[in-house]
């Protein structure tokens, strides 16, 4: 079993695989992540250069592979002779006991019996599951395509054909929720024992059919207090029920934190394929193209289709350090710090931290910097003032 580290930049450490396929079976109204809906497109062009991208990335690879994580879009909906074939390209990232988990996303009423076996039969360990309410009303609002009574059913499916892991999503701040909703949903989840929970709060993303709908005047934002108090309610709730939040969306049974996730939030090393796929390996990060025909032909011509890479340098990576590893519940690692950066944390935020602290938004212990609950409430702001301070204190590449 090949541990996952926080170290980006030493060679021959474990590091993450991401495949993005870009096809839903229609577009949701809240979603911004590359995806178009499936109709009446052909998905074996595409997946022909996922897999080459795919060999390319992994002969290249350093590391070794620790997990491997398969969302989009809904992977799920290739038909299941092209999912059998990206399952046995995936396969050479490594042997089954050094991949340590294996990560599909999923939409209810999706997954029959033999799409469960065909996953567990490629080595997929875990199922994440947009769910996102049990109130048919909320889901139509999301414009999901599945409905309430659709979830149960899906789960029992993955359990029965041995899908060791999994994990629903759930979005709170949908226009209309109300605390009463939120927590009939979180309740409906509990009831279903995923071993795994993580509880978003809706945003408008450019570009969306809800942000449209928000410009119109068509539907109303969730009033920000109701929304603070949804987030407490689930945070206090998922506690009771067993899961313990370890970041500041998710929640997890003992055992079963979602370690791919955690590897990108500790600033790890991921190998991303496909279109829209972003990667980070020794400090060089890159991002594909986000457009199916583009991604095509750039594969052809030029052998990748990265449309951005960049060096990521000391100041970069004190920036997103700080950015990742305060929504850990852990929080940011002093000594993953100072070790990579070359900067000890708590001489150059002495100040601010003090006033965070004093404020109760931060604790400080021997080895982590972290966000109390009410700094959770206002992470971002406590980020920021963060993130100014080492642009204030650091100049140039490392
Ligand atoms: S199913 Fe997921 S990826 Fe696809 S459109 Fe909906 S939210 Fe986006």
């Amino acid at each position: 079993m090949v541990g996952l580290d926080d170290s980006v930049h030493a060679p021959g450490r474990a590091c993450g695989l991401y495949v993005h396929i870009p096809f839903c079976e229609s577009k949701c109204g809240y979603c911004d992540f590359y995806s178009v809906p499936v109709e009446q497109l052909d998905t074996e062009p595409l997946l022909r250069r996922i897999v080459r991208e795919l060999r390319v990335r992994l002969d290249d690879n350093p590391r070794k592979v620790g997990t491997i994580f398969c969302g989009g879009g809904t992977p799920t909906i290739l038909p299941l002779e092209e999912l059998t074939r990206l399952f046995g390209e995936v396969s050479r990232a490594g042997p089954a006991d050094q991949i340590v988990e294996f990560t599909v996303e999923a939409n209810p009423g999706t997954i029959d019996d033999s799409k469960a076996g065909l996953l567990v039969g490629g080595g997929v360990t875990r199922v994440s599951m947009g769910a996102q309410s049990f109130i048919a009303g909320e889901l139509a609002t999301l414009e999901r395509l599945h409905s309430p009574d659709d979830i149960a059913p899906s789960v029992a499916t993955l359990r029965r054909n041995g899908v060791r892991q999994v994990s629903l999503d759930l979005i709170f701040g949908i226009p209309g929720q109300t605390l009463d909703t939120w927590s009939r949903s979180l309740d409906r989840a509990i009831e279903l024992e995923p071993d795994h929970i993580a509880c978003y709060g809706l945003t408008y993303e450019p570009g969306t059919r809800l942000s449209e709908l928000r410009q119109q005047g068509r539907i109303t934002p969730c009033d920000e207090q109701l929304e603070a108090d949804m987030y407490l309610g689930a945070v206090d709730g998922l506690c009771e029920a067993g899961y313990g939040q370890y970041e500041t969306s998710n929640f997890a049974k003992p055992g079963c934190k979602c370690r791919h996730n955690l590897n990108y939030w500790r600033n790890g090393s991921y190998i991303g394929v496909g279109p829209s796929a972003a990667g980070y390996v020794d400090g060089r990060r890159y991002k594909n193209i986000a457009d199916i025909d583009a991604y095509i032909r750039m594969m052809d011509v030029q052998g990748h289709a990265e449309a951005e890479t960049e060096v990521v340098d000391t100041q970069m990576l004190m920036t997103e350090m700080i950015m990742m590893q305060l929504r850990l519940v852990e929080g940011l690692s002093i000594e993953s710090f100072r070790e990579r950066t070359g900067v000890d944390p708590l001489a150059v935020f002495k100040d601010t931290l003090n006033r965070l602290v004093d404020l109760g938004f931060v604790t400080v212990s021997d080895t982590h910097i972290a966000l109390t609950r009410q700094g959770r409430l206002i992470s971002d702001a406590v980020i920021v003032e963060l993130a100014a301070t080492c642009g204030d204190r650091v100049d140039g590449p490392h």
